[in-house]
């Protein structure tokens, strides 16, 4: 298969890690017979420094014509960094929100999985981290509350906030599919998350997912209040497979899946459109602090990568070999530093990608 893939490396660690997901990505195509072909373009800050915007329409056109891009992180120091005294709409943040609008991203995927191997660094109770969890937080992400109506008034000296929550049944229905389809590559569940005993929004949210289920009679699923979802992540997280649920929801859900794995340089991203398309990319940031000094974990954007083979390409078995890979170089006691522990071998960002590299053969 011929693959050409948009990298954008960004700032911060963001190019040391890019750069050894493209080595694990080489050596798959080495190994499995496929063609992929690397084009960097700059984004975020380091696009700021060469043209003075954030995105350009150059870095949009590239990433449009690939078939999936990989990202970095982008970003710098949020204090010190002279990015931080542009404009909001001219900081590099502005960029990422650009590509989303303009690849029409509406899908955010984000795994959360606890390796046995880093169990020590989940922070719940032993009795329910043994059990392990692998999950996926499916959140819309174009629609609901951080997209509708807004404003702020004053009426007789009393100062008041108003914030709209409004989807249509085709944004439901395309991202209930997208759901249905990845728990199809998956455990074949799906937990869908609303408030039905409140809100409108959420009572038709419902109703559209169980119509779209029946076309998926091997995908079982179940509905549950996003209070009750909350307790559950922490209580019971092995339950969950597919979580799919509206946008700010969503995004109070996911980071408290991923912060119950203990291991942000583990943890992977993917955001996708209504065709394969995608764009990949760790959830974590940029780093700045570690930046340069060849430290940085890569397998959050390793593990991306891998999503990106699965969901875009659906080049299962390779995806397969890049996750399998990294579960036997965690067994085999290799880590990084952020997720270093007793009895373990420390390596660089670059030793790690070539053990990942020389684990798939
Ligand atoms: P961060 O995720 O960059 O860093 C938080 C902490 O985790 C730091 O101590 C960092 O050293 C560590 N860390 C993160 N990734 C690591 C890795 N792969 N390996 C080892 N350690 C790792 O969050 P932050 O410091 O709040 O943000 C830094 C910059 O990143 C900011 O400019 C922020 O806006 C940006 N950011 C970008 C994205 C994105 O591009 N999608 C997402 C989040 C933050």
């Amino acid at each position: 298969m011929k693959l050409n893939i948009v990298c954008i490396p960004g700032d911060g660690i963001g190019p040391e890690i890019v750069s050894e997901a493209k080595k694990v990505l080489n050596k798959i195509a080495g190994v499995y017979g496929h063609e992929m072909n690397f084009q960097d373009v700059l984004m975020g800050g380091a696009s700021i420094d060469a043209y003075g915007v954030p995105l350009t329409e150059e870095t949009i056109a590239a990433a449009k014509a690939a078939d999936a891009v990989l990202m970095g992180s982008i970003g710098g120091n949020t204090v010190t960094s002279p990015w931080y005294k542009l404009p909001p709409d001219k900081r590099p943040e502005a960029g990422l929100l650009g590509i989303r609008k303009a690849l029409n991203l509406f899908a955010n995927l984000r795994p959360a999985v606890l390796y046995e191997e880093l169990a020590d660094a989940c922070p719940l109770k032993k009795e329910i981290s043994s059990a392990g969890f692998d999950m996926m937080i499916m959140r819309e992400l174009t629609g609901g509350l951080y997209f509708g109506e807004r404003h702020t008034t004053q009426e007789n000296g009393i100062r008041k906030a108003v914030d709209t929550l409004t989807y249509d049944e085709n944004e439901i229905r395309r991202i209930a599919i997208k759901g249905f389809d990845i728990a199809m590559k998956r455990r074949k569940k799906v937990t869908s998350v609303d408030k039905a005993n409140v809100l409108d929004s959420s009572r038709l949210w419902r109703k559209v997912v169980d119509e779209v289920a029946a076309d998926y009679p091997e995908v079982s699923l179940e509905h549950m209040l996003v209070d009750n979802c909350a307790m559950q992540l922490v209580k019971d997280p092995a339950q969950f497979d597919v979580i799919l649920t509206e946008n700010m929801f969503g995004d109070i859900l996911s980071d408290e899946a991923s912060m119950v794995t203990g291991s942000i340089g583990m943890l992977a991203s993917a955001s996708l459109n209504d065709s394969k398309f995608g764009l990949y990319e760790p959830s974590h940031g940029s780093a700045p602090d570690i930046a340069g000094k060849g430290i940085a974990n890569p397998i959050a954007t390793i593990l991306s990568a891998a999503m990106m083979l699965r969901y875009s390409f659906d080049l299962d078995r390779e995806a397969d070999a890049v996750e399998a890979a990294v579960k036997e170089i965690l067994k085999k006691g290799y880590r990084t530093v952020d997720i270093m522990s007793e009895g373990c071998t420390q390596v660089s960002c670059g030793e790690m990608g070539d053990l990942l590299a020389d684990e798939i053969r």
